[in-house]
């Protein structure tokens, strides 16, 4: 028998080996963590099964070995230096030079190269644990993580990640303070609504007072909490209880940041069959406009900043903090939906195909004479600009 314990071992260290595919990338990241550096803490998403989303769909949820993530973070440490010594005094790099070093590194290098290279070009501040919710990932583990991270990069300012207000809730309070002396900074919840009736029939996992006990307790563990709400989530049926509900709770958690994003119904999803069953009545684009204007006017007694930074929403300058820019941007609602309709269409049609960023932008003679002429090829009317919107929308998804 004792002949088999080099032999067992050997299978071990294998299987070790066989589980590492090198350094990955999951497939997405909040729109603020544009310039941070991707580490791959688990693959897809242990929940699964909110009906407006497309992502990890038909992947398996795993969490990777701790010995996994920490050689990535050897790897792009690696790729760091030698980025470092041809960027020599000056700070910069040749495009020629990157493309060589990229040239004379094995296929399974290059994605490691690549977002080292991202990460270098972008400052090199903060790190986004990928995927969908790392905090299931026990925090011992996690805290090693983290360790390591800031060992091999002391200069980092910030780590954040995706998390799920139904594990954040379960968390012991010294177990999430630990988790934030050791480096994490900031976590995005997708609170999504703060409405029981919209949480339960878009499966989200989570009640109102769920997400209320999780957000209270990331900031009490001293980290930044930023919370999506996605105007358009309860349909023309339930869009007033959706607004006030998850004000109600925004209120009473008071997160440092509330990103909207809008929903978008991809067509693989569940939302989408009810959609196009007549289960789901889905707003018009001026009734999710009356429907921020509802949220943000009972937004009350928080000084959250509102960002508007995903590139479903109508107004990517609907930003401010409140409560000093309540008013201006309550007003820039109030005038769209005064606006007169041929020219709500026009900056709709103008907003999703990129040529305006807001409403003003249609003063400029170019930019509205191009939009009018895209809405005439697109043969857009007051019938037509929500099916034309949804279909632009789309290519955004
Ligand atoms: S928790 Fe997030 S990633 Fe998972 S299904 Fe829901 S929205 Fe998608």
């Amino acid at each position: 028998m004792s002949g088999n314990k080099p032999f067992g071992h050997c299978i071990d260290t294998m299987k070790i080996n066989l589980s590492y595919r090198g350094v990955e990338q999951g497939p997405i990241r909040p729109p603020s963590e544009a310039h941070s550096l991707l580490i791959r803490v688990t693959r897809n998403c242990p929940w699964n099964q909110c009906t407006f989303c497309p992502l990890y769909k038909d992947e398996k949820f795993s969490i990777r070995p701790v010995e996994d993530i920490k050689r990535d973070i050897d790897t792009i440490a690696r790729h760091i230096g030698r980025l470092r010594e041809l960027a020599g005094g000056t700070g910069e790099l040749a495009g020629d030079a990157v493309r060589r070093l990229h040239a004379q590194l094995e296929p399974e290098e290059q994605p490691g190269f690549e977002a080292a290279l991202h990460w270098f070009v972008g400052g090199m501040e903060s790190v986004f644990l990928q995927d969908a919710n790392s905090l299931v990932v026990k925090p011992p583990r996690l805290m090693e993580i983290l360790t390591h991270l800031k060992a091999h990069f002391p200069g980092i300012r910030r780590i954040t990640s995706y998390a799920r207000s139904q594990i954040i809730a379960k968390i012991e309070d010294e177990e999430l303070r630990a988790l934030r002396e050791a480096g994490l900074d900031r976590l995005h919840i997708g609170m999504e609504s703060g409405s029981d009736t919209v949480l339960q029939q878009v499966k989200k996992g989570a009640t109102k007072a769920i997400h209320i006990t999780a957000g209270r307790k990331v900031i009490q563990a001293g980290m930044e909490l930023s919370e999506y709400y996605m105007p358009g989530l309860g349909g023309q049926d339930h869009s007033r209880e959706h607004a006030l509900e998850s004000a109600a709770a925004l209120n009473q958690i008071g997160p440092h940041f509330i990103r909207l994003r809008t929903l978008a119904i991809p067509r693989t999803t569940a939302l989408f069959a009810a959609y196009q069953a007549g289960r789901f009545r889905k707003c018009t684009e001026l009734m999710v406009v009356a429907e921020i204007r509802l949220f943000l006017q009972q937004l009350n007694g928080i000084d959250s900043m509102i960002k508007s930074d995903h590139s479903l929403n109508l107004f990517p300058t609907l930003e401010g903090r409140l409560p000093q820019d309540k008013a201006r941007m309550l007003q820039l609602l109030e005038d769209f939906l005064a606006a007169a309709p041929e020219r709500q269409r026009l900056y709709q049609i103008g907003r999703r195909c990129g040529l305006l960023g807001q409403p003003g932008d249609l003063d400029n003679p170019i930019l509205s004479s191009q939009v009018e002429q895209v809405c005439c090829s697109l043969g857009v009317t007051a019938a037509n600009v929500d099916p034309i919107t949804d279909a632009l929308m789309q290519r955004l998804i």
